[in-house]
């Protein structure tokens, strides 16, 4: 995988407000936040997307990820959050290095800004037929 400039924040080329680090993870806050505390947790091991981050990798930001949130919430005063994981161009993916995005919500009128983030969630039915062929072969590929 090419650098990325997580790759170079990891290395300390480039600075960043570093809330947390350890031997899988290093955790910042996003240069444009969707909302104040907007938090990234970035994986050291360099791949792009999740599926790529070997067991280790995966086990080692599972393991940071919630005492950040925590972290977070308790700082920022937000009364929720949402963590987005975009792995793709097509999701929204701009740097190709393993990111979470932990984006505080606050309550209105609740002293912290409304965040920028609207998720469209317009669901679909699920076809039966379809939904059992498919679950059938994603977990013969498991
Ligand atoms: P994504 O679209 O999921 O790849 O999100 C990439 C995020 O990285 C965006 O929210 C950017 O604002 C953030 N970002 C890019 N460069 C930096 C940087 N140097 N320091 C902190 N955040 C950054």
């Amino acid at each position: 995988m090419s650098d990325t400039i997580f790759s170079k924040i990891i290395r300390g080329e480039i600075p960043c407000h570093r809330i947390y680090q350890d031997e899988w993870v290093i955790a910042f806050l996003d240069i444009n936040p969707l909302s104040r505390g907007h938090t990234l947790v970035v994986t050291k091991e360099p791949v792009a997307t999740i599926g790529e981050l070997s067991d280790k990798a995966a086990a080692g930001l599972g393991h940071a990820l919630p005492r950040i949130c925590r972290a977070v919430m308790k700082a920022t005063g937000a009364t929720a959050y949402n963590l987005l994981q975009n792995n793709g161009r097509e999701a929204g993916q701009e740097v190709m290095h393993v990111h979470v995005h932990i984006i505080p919500r606050y309550a209105p009128g609740g002293g912290g800004e409304e965040s920028g983030l609207r998720v469209a969630w317009r669901p679909t039915r699920l076809d039966q037929a379809d939904g059992a062929d498919l679950a059938r072969h994603i977990a013969r590929l498991l």
